[in-house]
């Protein structure tokens, strides 16, 4: 209890240093009144905030290791302290008029990602999320292959469809082998007869963490005149362990980065960061000629290309490059320090998760996970797809309700033609089968994996 209450103060004492930073900064400035139609008594101010609490009390809690269920956890305490700072200034980085000092955080945080996928040179900057980001890398990807289409494979992330219909793309999608991954032979024969100027890949698909092989499709690059871009919103940071004498994940996929033209990685997925944090980086500097426009109203204060220039977005949060920047002052990104420290957790936890299921016989995984994402179901009865999606419900239901250490899950829907690869004995009486997922993405996972497993077996339980 002791350890706790300190670590409250120390919060509260971090809150009141950024307070009093913001303070001394006014003071640089006349002082002023505020005007009276902006004045709240603290009286309402405490009544609305009540509100809320009671209104955001049914969230699920995130934070806690007993959620393994979807891409979802809350920013660490040094993001939420610099972002909360920064928003006193609400620097907006879509000009240097707007966010002057922000915009040089954000250049160099998007300098310490392209040097983590190895550029050599490149132009990018922080989006609203994966989705704005790969938008803009598809939509440079239309302006410089006019008239040729898109592949992306069946696990790509679902935006990818929409972006090609809003772009007015074609779209190709390339079917994946057994394990999720972008089917090679597939891909080589949609590129011999379609029209196709950029190949998606993916490395961490939304549902399982696949890997696309990416080595090998790069090796196309060289026989056809292709762009490929890397959706890595979720699995980017994983290039750390992908370095070094003993790699963590497999090394080759990451190792192509840099042979690609344009790449999304999301801070705001394993980047420690809160919502609203994507980034698109491109390797070739002169993709800046398709962002070209002329603004009467928002560039006064500078000669130098900004970031207004070069984004498709125009407001962005100068605060989330802040809180990005003094993220990776506290956690860079190195390999056995920083963030890989944490990833490396994570990804230990999926592993042991894998040990566990396969001792038992009692779940199986749908694929061994290549990242911190485990997809699995509960063996029971006759193997039919809708008796494993009855489980999982079962199973999803019973865990969060389990007392002593509730548990949340997420629940996936697979293809059963898909599945049978894996298991030849289902018996496909449904189109589809729902199966149970967990995303390991918190560190902590790693020391409560086993309590994890221990409630699974417990609520399968008929
Ligand atoms: C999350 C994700 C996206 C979408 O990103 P948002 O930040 O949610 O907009 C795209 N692709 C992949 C692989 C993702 O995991």
């Amino acid at each position: 209890m002791m350890g706790k209450r300190k670590s409250e103060a120390a919060k509260q004492s971090l809150i009141e240093n950024c307070l009093d930073f913001i303070s001394s900064w006014k003071e640089e400035w006349p002082s002023f009144e505020t005007d009276s139609s902006l004045e709240i008594s603290q009286e309402k101010v405490l009544r609305a905030l009540q509100q809320l609490f009671h209104r955001i009390k049914k969230s699920y809690p995130f934070y806690y290791p007993g959620y393994a269920g979807q891409m979802l956890k809350p920013p660490h305490l040094i993001a939420i302290l610099a972002y909360f700072t920064t928003l006193y200034i609400n620097s907006n980085n879509h000009a240097l008029d707007g966010g002057p000092a922000t915009s040089e955080l954000e250049v160099e945080v998007v300098s310490w990602l392209a040097e983590m996928f190895g550029f050599k040179r490149h132009l990018g900057h922080l989006t609203g999320g994966g989705t704005i980001a790969n938008l803009e890398a598809l939509w440079a990807a239309r302006e410089l292959h006019p008239d040729q289409g898109i592949a992306f494979s069946s696990q790509a992330h679902y935006t990818h469809q929409r972006v090609c219909s809003l772009l007015k793309i074609p779209c190709y999608v390339v079917n994946v082998d057994r394990k999720g991954k972008m089917d090679l032979n597939h891909l080589e024969y949609l590129l011999k007869r379609e029209k196709i100027g950029t190949v998606v890949a993916t490395l961490g698909t939304t549902s399982f963490g696949s890997l696309d092989p990416l080595d090998q499709i790069a090796v196309m690059k060289g026989k056809r005149r292709i762009r490929i871009h890397v959706d890595a919103a979720y699995g980017g940071f994983y290039t750390l362990l992908s370095k070094g004498r003993f790699p963590e994940v497999n090394p080759l996929p990451f190792q192509a980065i840099e042979q690609c033209d344009s790449i999304v990685v999301d801070p705001h997925k394993h980047g420690l960061q809160p919502y609203g944090c994507g980034c698109v980086i491109f390797t070739d500097p002169a993709v800046g000629k398709v962002y070209q426009h002329n603004s009467p109203y928002t560039y006064f204060t500078s000669d130098k290309l900004h970031l207004g220039e070069i984004s498709f977005e125009c407001s962005r949060p100068g605060a989330a490059a802040a809180a990005f920047w003094t993220t990776l002052k506290c956690f860079p990104l190195k390999r056995t320090t920083g963030l890989g420290s944490i990833l490396s957790q994570c990804r230990k936890a999926a592993l042991r998760f894998v040990d566990l299921v396969e001792k038992d016989e009692v779940f199986k995984m749908i694929t061994v996970p290549e990242l911190d994402i485990a997809a699995y179901f509960a063996v029971s009865g006759k193997p039919t797809a809708s008796q494993i999606s009855k489980k999982t419900n079962q199973i999803f239901k019973r865990a969060e309700q389990n007392k002593e250490f509730p548990l949340y899950l997420s629940k996936l829907k697979v293809d059963a033609q898909w599945l049978k690869m894996n298991f030849p004995e289902l018996v496909m009486d449904k189109p589809e089968a729902t199966v149970l997922r967990s995303v390991l993405m918190k560190p902590e996972h790693f020391a409560y994996i086993e309590k994890i497993y221990e409630v699974l077996l417990k609520v399968r339980k008929d």
